[in-house]
């Protein structure tokens, strides 16, 4: 394991900065996001909470144009849009957000191959750093890791006051540190005290959910109407949770026309909880309310898991924090029925 003084921070992000656009979180207008670093801001070395905006956003655009295309006789011609991804490194990616980033490349990388989104990924650094604070909301470590982990990324920091313990995780990890001034190896009492840093944070996320009893109970709740009726009356169907979290992963697709023929594909952040989710390719299969609640909580939970074998949420606790009329997933899986539903309440 090597070590770096929190002082020497900004000078590597500079040497970084030769090869890679370096982002890092930053709070504008209130709200937290991975942005190009300034080369000034250095708040977030002691920020250690994950963003408001997933860092999703670095891969899967909320907007961006596909193609140009135009009509030439009576065929199409198209002009790919945007070049090579640039190479990007993320600074301060929590261990939720770097888990939850493959988590979407399975499904990009799954049936097809999403050369908008894996273009971005393959030229992309991921630098963790563990959270020290997480929120009240946050619930990662009921889900097979804790908000120190070293996986999913390139390297790792843990924070110990004054300084960063860093562990190599990858071999591209392992070249950034190549040369690095400031990097020094780190002492046993340096590891000891990156693990002490681990475990009070991980003792930190209290709020717990039992996975076991929800892989059960899941399947058993899909034609529970009453149920879902319940839980979801409340929502307002905004979008805000499913923006933001950190797996939810669908686009929609628009063509600007500009003039008879010509004009540009676009695609941006869609979400399954607005009435007029599919409606474009077809009518929405989910127009009442507590359909596409369950959808979201079934996506995460039972459908997920039987594609991937992986449950498609982290715990971040986003959907929990953000949420306008405080819906709370955690509650939602907790009180999932004990068994299916008489017939005459199904649907
Ligand atoms: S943020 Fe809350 S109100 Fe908005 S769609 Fe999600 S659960 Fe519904
Ligand atoms: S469902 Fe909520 S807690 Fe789970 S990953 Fe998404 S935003 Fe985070």
């Amino acid at each position: 394991m090597k070590k770096i003084k929190k002082q020497d921070v900004p000078a590597l992000l500079v040497k970084w900065q030769q090869d890679f656009t370096v982002f890092a979180p930053s709070k504008k207008s209130g709200v937290s996001r991975m942005e190009v670093w300034d080369g000034q801001d250095t708040a977030f070395l002691d920020r250690n909470r994950n963003t408001v905006i997933p860092p999703k956003a670095n891969f899967l655009l909320n907007i961006e144009k596909m193609f140009d295309f135009r009509k030439e006789g009576g065929s199409y011609t198209l002009e790919p849009a945007g070049g090579e991804a640039p190479r990007q490194l993320l600074f301060g990616i929590h261990p939720c957000d770097a888990r939850a980033t493959a988590i979407i490349d399975m499904v990009f990388k799954d049936a097809y191959e999403d050369n908008y989104y894996l273009g971005r990924r393959r030229n992309s650094v991921l630098v963790g750093m563990g959270c020290t604070s997480p929120y009240d909301s946050c619930f990662c470590t009921s889900l097979g890791f804790g908000p120190a982990e070293a996986a999913d990324v390139d390297m790792m920091l843990t924070d110990i006051g004054d300084a960063f313990v860093i562990e190599e995780v990858t071999d591209k990890g392992k070249e950034l540190l190549a040369g690095a001034e400031g990097v020094t190896e780190a002492t046993a009492d340096d590891t000891k005290k990156a693990d002490a840093a681990k475990a009070a944070a991980a003792a930190k996320v209290t709020r717990k959910i039992n996975v076991e009893e929800i892989r059960k109970r899941i399947p058993l709740s899909f034609d529970d109407k009453k149920f879902w009726e319940k839980v979801s009356a409340k929502c307002v169907s905004c979008g805000i949770c499913t923006f933001l979290c950190p797996t939810c992963y669908c686009f929609d697709i628009n063509d600007e026309m500009l003039k008879s023929g010509s004009g540009a594909r676009y695609r941006n952040w869609d979400c399954c909880s607005f009435p007029l989710y599919t409606k474009m390719p077809a009518e929405n299969p989910r127009a009442e309310k507590w359909r596409r609640v369950r959808q979201k909580v079934h996506h995460k939970y039972a459908f997920y898991p039987e594609l991937f074998n992986i449950i498609a949420c982290t715990g971040c606790g986003r959907c929990i924090r953000q949420c306008p009329v405080n819906w709370d997933i955690t509650q939602i899986l907790a009180s999932l029925p004990a068994g299916a539903p008489a017939a005459a309440e199904k649907k």
